[in-house]
This record gives C-alpha cells, sequence and structure tokens, in this order.
C-alpha cells in the first residue's frame, strides 16, 4: 500500500484510479499498517463501511452542543459570507453553515464522503449541498472563485504526512481567500498525546457515547487511532501527529499575519489540557 518516496504527486494521482472495488469497501494497510505514513492514502481509509458508520462516530447532535456556535460567530463577527469547507467529511459543518445563510461549498478528496455529505445535507433541513471532489494540494485546480473563509474541521490536516503537503495545501488555502480572509483549522492535541505517552487515551471530543477511539500506535512520524463500533467492527486512521507550534510556524511562513489558537474552544488553557486546538488565521 505504502509509495515509494520518490513517487511524483501526479503520478500518486494515477495510482490511486487504479483502488480496486475491494478498497472502496474495506480499509487496505498492507502486511505493516504503522508503516504507511503516505498523504494519498486517506482516500482509502474513508472508504464504504467507515463512512457508513462515521456519522455514529461523530454523533451530530452531541457535537452541535459541545461546540455551540464557537465556528458560527467567529465567522459572523468576521463579515464572512462565502466559506469553503475544505474536509467536508459527511457534511456536519456545510449543513450548519448553510443553515446560517452562509454562501457554502463544500469539498473533500473523498467521493464517498461526500455522497454522504449530499444526503446528510437533504436529511437534516433539506439543503443541497455544493460539493466538490477535491484534494487540497490541487484545491485551486478544482475549486473555483475565491472565499471570505475557509474552514478545514474535525482533525482533517492531520492526513498530510509531509511537509511539502503541509505546505502546498496551506499555499492553496491562502491562495483562495481573499485578501482579508480567514482561514480555521482544528487539529488534535498530539503535543499532549505525544509527551504523555503512546498510552494517552484522550477524549474524541465529538466522538458517539457508542464508539471506542482509542490510540493504536503513536510516535512522533505517526498517529493510528482504532475506531470500534457496538457491532464489533473495527477501522483506523493513520494519521500525522501534528504539534501545535509546528503548525502554527507552518501557517506564518505561508504568510497569514494573525493567528489566534483556542484550546477546546476557549482563549485562555493550559497547554496539555484540551483535547483540541482550533487555529485561527488570518490573511491581513
Ligand atoms: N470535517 C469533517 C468532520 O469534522 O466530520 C471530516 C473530518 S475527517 C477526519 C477528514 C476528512 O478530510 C475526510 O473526509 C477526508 O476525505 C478529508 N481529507 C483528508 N485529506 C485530504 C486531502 N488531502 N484533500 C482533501 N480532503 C482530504
Amino acid at each position: 500500500m505504502t509509495k515509494s518516496a520518490n513517487t511524483s504527486p501526479h503520478e500518486d494521482r494515477n495510482a490511486d484510479s487504479s483502488v480496486s472495488s475491494i478498497e472502496l469497501e474495506q480499509q487496505v494497510f498492507g502486511d505493516d499498517p504503522t508503516q504507511v505514513r503516505d498523504t494519498d492514502h486517506y482516500t482509502r481509509e474513508y472508504v464504504g463501511g467507515f463512512v457508513d458508520k462515521w456519522d455514529d462516530l461523530i454523533d451530530w447532535k452531541k457535537r452541535s452542543e459541545g461546540e455551540g456556535r464557537f465556528f458560527i460567530d467567529q465567522l459572523k463577527s468576521r463579515g464572512v459570507h462565502s466559506v469553503l469547507d475544505a474536509a467536508t467529511g459527511t457534511g456536519f459543518h456545510s449543513a450548519r453553515l448553510v443553515e446560517e445563510g452562509f454562501d457554502t461549498v463544500s469539498a473533500d478528496g473523498s467521493p464517498q464522503m461526500l455522497a454522504q455529505a449530499f444526503s446528510n445535507g437533504l436529511a437534516y433541513g433539506g439543503h443541497i449541498l455544493r460539493v466538490v471532489n477535491a484534494d487540497w494540494r490541487w484545491l485551486n485546480r478544482d475549486v473555483h472563485g475565491e472565499f471570505d473563509a475557509i474552514i478545514c474541521l474535525g482533525n482533517s490536516f492531520t492526513h498530510l504526512f509531509s511537509e511539502h503537503d503541509r505546505r502546498k495545501a496551506l499555499a492553496e488555502f491562502y491562495a483562495m481567500l481573499k485578501h482579508d480572509g480567514v482561514l480555521i483549522i482544528d487539529q488534535r492535541n498530539y503535543d499532549a498525546v505525544l509527551d504523555e505517552g503512546s498510552g494517552s487515551n484522550r477524549t474524541y471530543y465529538y466522538c458517539g457515547d457508542q464508539v471506542s477511539a482509542e490510540p493504536d500506535h503513536v510516535d512522533e512520524g505517526l498517529a493510528r487511532y482504532k475506531y470500534t463500533f457496538p457491532d464489533g467492527s473495527e477501522f483506523f486512521l493513520n494519521m500525522y501527529p501534528l504539534r501545535k507550534k509546528y503548525l502554527r510556524g507552518l501557517m506564518r511562513d505561508v504568510g497569514f499575519q494573525k493567528i489566534d489558537t483556542f484550546g477546546d474552544f476557549q482563549q485562555t488553557y493550559t497547554e496539555s489540557e484540551p483535547d483540541y486546538f482550533i487555529h485561527v488565521a488570518e490573511k491581513s
């Protein structure tokens, strides 16, 4: 499964089109799952079975109560009208944004996630989401126009495994924002996970009651989490454990001028306490 390190991104994309029908339904990590440290692999992780269960994992009602109006208020206080949800997933934030009257485009690199998002949009309030299948690394090619805001939430940015890919994705986000636009990215508090050891089992802040999410393997280059569902089925995600200071530095390097980082939606926190950090980065 792991592609060779010297494969070019364009070759990677072509390789992805050869995903077999089994791989569209089941996760395949190969003989040594902890060696799968590859940005392109996310399309093989968010596959049929896992996508069907994703909404049990995130529990929309509980999540909605947990985050309250945090993101809506961040956007409204900046006079935002147009929003690109770059990591739509099954559409939780996109549906919420449409409901609040934002002009919303919903992008994701996983067609299965987008299909689920579209039907969720209809089911939750009859919203027709404008979905676009796009990888962040080539966002400007596939999504057109400029936005007041881009959101990339639900610990999605963690799927990028190389610094090159992270810089490329941030540069694409930057380029798609208006001159005074804002980027909101959240991330698990990996500093705490890494520094407290791989046994740490911090709450997944949007986890449904019936689903357990725990670290299966953690080192400086990989956070592999296992998700267990009530029917006994297990799925995994291989992610890159972003350190907070590192991600803030990358955003600054790409050109964002002001970055506020919240811990579990609060402005003041001790570093190890929050489960999630939320970076609100302004372009000017
Ligand atoms: N934002 C949603 C939420 O909070 O429920 C989804 C979060 S899910 C953890 C991560 C999403 O990011 C998946 O839908 C995945 O397909 C998408 N994703 C990961 N890497 C991507 C990339 N390079 N380009 C576009 N989408 C990507």
